[in-house]
């Protein structure tokens, strides 16, 4: 879930393999952490009230249509890319359809979510390498999404997870924010670069519901722990939560 003040950026290349070395050595760092007890099983049950009804979240949407939500839905709001993506699965069930599009179509139906030039052209890559390199599908596996240009992590994890069960942790700005404030640790502004709160992010990933969890993590992220206006004193953690508790304590939140 992407709001306003919460878009996720464009990363640069070193910062992109600094994040995918990152994801890999917190899984194995990830044996050792033990979550807080309070939540385990809580972004499950969170997602389980409050779970966001975009499109793109439905059994049926296809692995390729999946894609193309989580690659717009990079720098842009939900409900934004809500608008646009319905045209865009109906002009382009495949990536054949897609890669066969002039790139000036592809601008005109973009142009509302911004980036349209640089969205068109990264379209036109993706759909080119799953028709040559992966005989038009889309792999299910996070190393061999992250080996297609155009291809974050964020993507590659929620494709991977969404779709093909996999069992990944979805982890941008939003997710690292959350599991950061509720353990109290500080990184300075670059979370994304601690290796603690990225094994926790795979410490938490329930063996079951692996898929709800993530989404309840991005909802919660979305919808109450949120950039600027975190609802700390509604929250159900925040008795527990480092962050709520400084906030609560320093009367720093507003009734
Ligand atoms: S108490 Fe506040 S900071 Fe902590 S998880 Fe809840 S909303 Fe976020």
């Amino acid at each position: 879930v992407v709001k306003s003040g919460e878009v996720r950026k464009f990363p640069s290349r070193s910062f992109r393999e600094r994040e995918h070395k990152i994801f890999w050595t917190s899984r194995n760092a990830a044996r050792t952490c033990r979550p807080p007890s309070f939540l385990r099983g809580f972004f499950v049950h969170y997602a389980r009230r409050n779970l966001r009804p975009l499109p793109w979240r439905d059994k049926s949407v296809s692995p390729f249509h999946l894609l193309l939500a989580e690659v717009l839905l990079v720098q842009t709001k939900a409900d934004d890319v809500a608008r646009i993506w319905p045209k865009m699965i109906l002009r382009y069930p495949a990536p054949d359809a897609l890669h066969k599009s002039r790139v000036s179509t592809l601008v005109r139906l973009l142009q509302p979510l911004g980036l349209q030039n640089q969205r068109a052209r990264s379209l036109k890559t993706i759909s080119a390498t799953l028709l040559q390199r992966f005989q038009g599908a889309v792999p299910g596996r996070v190393d061999h999404l992250l080996s297609i240009r155009h291809i974050g992590l964020y993507t590659a994890a929620a494709v991977a997870c969404f779709k093909f069960a996999q069992r990944v942790p979805i982890v941008d700005a939003n997710t690292l924010r959350v599991l950061g404030r509720i353990t109290g640790h500080k990184s300075g502004k670059d979370l994304r670069r601690s290796k603690e709160i990225w094994s926790l992010a795979w410490a938490l990933l329930p063996r079951k519901n692996c898929a709800l969890h993530n989404y309840g993590l991005l909802d919660f992220a979305g919808q109450v722990c949120t950039v600027n206006q975190p609802q700390c004193l509604s929250c159900t953690l925040n008795k527990k939560c480092a962050y709520g508790q400084q906030r609560l304590v320093g009367g720093s939140v507003g009734a």
